[in-house]
């Protein structure tokens, strides 16, 4: 293989975000080499930017990647592994995805595209978390999905019934986070893995901007107007 054909190790494609977590990545997670402080999940529905046409449209599943470095901006992608001097801190056992991409041809990447990935449930099974943990997950998925969201926002306009379950729910999502954290003594940094990004940051994916107020209840300002795919 020519120089031209092989990865130039630039952290290009580290800095666009990190890579989702497949099945041949199990033993990263056993082995400790990734911690589930160090992931991030993208719920199935939450909206991601379809690039071919401009709009918005919600992921069809559920996507755990590595995460941006800790207290990053919420528009900051960079996986958390790339080091200042553009090498991988887990170089010699990177995910799946980080070997299947050399950016001048994507192929083996996009080849992998939504086959054999982990899922919280997958990880949190393989890693042997308590089934309360699990059960968990699944009780916040079941009041804050996103499908539920979508149906929401898109009412916001003409219902004020909308705006005050959509306020419920994002009230609802930051009690759970501190609720898990308080009682179940769960790092709070491994929030973003269980529950995804708070709804307070998300939620302006929907053109809202989710404010808190001196008494710590949430207003929802309107912003922008996303095209919503349903
Ligand atoms: S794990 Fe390493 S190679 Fe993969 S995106 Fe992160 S820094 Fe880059």
């Amino acid at each position: 293989m020519s120089d031209n054909n092989q990865c130039r190790q630039c952290g290009t494609c580290c800095r666009k975000g990190g890579p989702a977590l497949h099945q041949e990545d199990a033993s990263l997670l056993t082995e400790g080499v990734i911690q589930l402080q160090d992931l991030c999940t993208f719920r199935a529905g939450e909206l991601v930017r379809d690039t071919s046409n401009e709009s918005v449209v919600p992921l069809p599943e559920e996507i755990v990647k590595i995460a941006a470095p800790a207290g990053a901006r919420p528009d900051e992608w960079t996986c958390r592994f790339l080091m200042e001097n553009n090498k991988c801190f887990i170089h010699d056992k990177h995910p799946a995805e980080c070997r299947a991409l050399f950016c001048d041809d994507p192929k083996a990447l996009l080849s992998m595209h939504g086959k054999e990935r982990l899922d919280r449930k997958a990880i949190l099974e393989l890693l042997h978390a308590p089934q309360w943990l699990i059960d968990t997950v699944e009780a916040h998925e079941a009041r804050c999905n996103y499908a539920a969201l979508i149906e929401l926002a898109s009412h916001l306009e003409e219902q004020e019934e909308a705006r005050r379950a959509l306020v419920e729910v994002v009230e609802y999502d930051r009690a759970f986070r501190d609720l898990v954290a308080e009682k179940g003594n769960v790092n709070r940094e491994m929030m973003n893995f269980l529950f995804g990004r708070p709804l307070m940051q998300t939620v302006i994916m929907f053109g809202i901007d989710a404010r808190t107020n001196a008494d710590g209840s949430v207003t929802l300002v309107q912003t922008t107007k996303a095209t919503l795919k349903r």
